[in-house]
């Protein structure tokens, strides 16, 4: 199913969950309902956006300021955990009815949102022209005043908390994560997979990494994951979607299966189409986890939930056996 983009004044009813210590996730509406998850984290007066989602995510995400009496002029950050379109698509446009909002980048992520043109390229190859304009519209580029790198350890203020950026490559490399020490919650991207709420079982979430194209690394997913834990968090808060606890065990879980997907894809190297035999391998190890882990769903509906999930990851693991046999470094 898809959107027609809206223009950004047109009045829609966001989907918001309100979180503890003035965190609040806003379905961004991508792809469909309960799939993405941009964050607002409101103090003291001040509040900052944790990715945004794509252009069709913004009429949302400023009826969510309007319902939580937030003005536009409050919002200093969008904190863009990595150029991905589903997190960052949407921030040139925002920025435009933010007047005193400031990106915040990955270093290595910053040149791709004031000139978006190998991001579209790149988006273009895993999608498709026609269906990535349905998806993503025109990317509006950040001005580059407006936009400031972080390195890693830096912090920045916002109302009376202090987040912490750390630079978290292997999902991607041009990746950071948020940390909220004062809370015990770190806002994650995509560093901390995917977990929907649909997919909840007695024991507590179900939870899978993404490994889309084009820059998994699982050794750096692994030391990404450790560190993130050398913080005792209490709670994770993922773009997709939104809030878990029960950390360690979701770790765990998480840690396993890129070690798995990394021999899977292995596995497959030298098959003349490896796509179907870890399309496969994946699907099986999923189906087997979620039993382990309490779910009671058919396998059919697993299989439907994890489907978009089934075919990036393959792309991604494919794109990385590929990396392994050039000698170039990449950029
Ligand atoms: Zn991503």
């Amino acid at each position: 199913m898809t959107r027609t983009s809206v223009g950004a004044d047109v009045p829609v009813k966001p989907t918001l969950y309100r979180h503890p210590h003035g965190i609040t996730a806003v379905d961004a509406e991508y792809l469909y309902p309960g799939h993405a998850a941009a964050h607002l984290i409101a103090d003291s007066g001040h509040a900052a956006f944790v990715d945004v989602g794509t252009n069709s995510s913004v009429p949302y995400l400023l009826a969510a300021l309007d319902e939580l009496g937030i003005a536009r002029s409050a919002v200093d950050y969008l904190l863009l955990t990595h150029v991905h379109l589903d997190h960052a698509g949407g921030a040139g446009t925002l920025m435009r009815a933010l007047p005193n909002a400031r990106a915040l980048l990955h270093p290595r992520g910053a040149p791709h949102m004031t000139d978006p043109a190998k991001l579209v390229a790149g988006a273009e190859a895993v999608y498709g022209a026609a269906r990535f304009r349905e998806m993503y519209g025109e990317l509006v580029p950040i001005p580059p005043g407006r936009m400031q790198t972080v390195q890693d350890g830096e912090r920045v203020e916002l109302g009376g908390r202090s987040l912490t950026f750390l630079h978290t490559p292997g999902h991607a490399r041009h990746h950071y994560v948020v940390v909220d020490e004062a809370h015990r919650c770190i806002f994650t991207g995509d560093t901390f997979g995917i977990s929907y709420r649909a997919l909840d079982t007695e024991k507590g979430a179900f939870i899978i990494p993404s490994t889309t194209p084009t820059q998994f690394d699982p050794e750096a997913h692994l030391a990404s994951v450790d560190r993130m834990l050398g913080y005792d968090p209490e709670s994770m808060y993922l773009m997709h979607f939104s809030r878990v606890t029960g950390v360690p065990r979701l770790a765990r879980l998480l840690k396993e299966q890129i070690a798995e997907l990394a021999r899977i894809a292995r596995g497959h190297a030298d098959d003349a189409a490896p796509a179907a035999g870890i399309r496969a391998d994946m699907l099986a190890l999923w189906l087997q986890l979620a039993r382990r882990e309490g779910s009671r769903l058919p396998d059919a509906a697993l299989a439907k939930a994890l489907d978009g999930d089934l075919t990036l990851n393959t792309q991604g693991l494919i794109s990385w056996l590929e990396r392994g046999r050039k000698t170039t470094v990449q950029p």
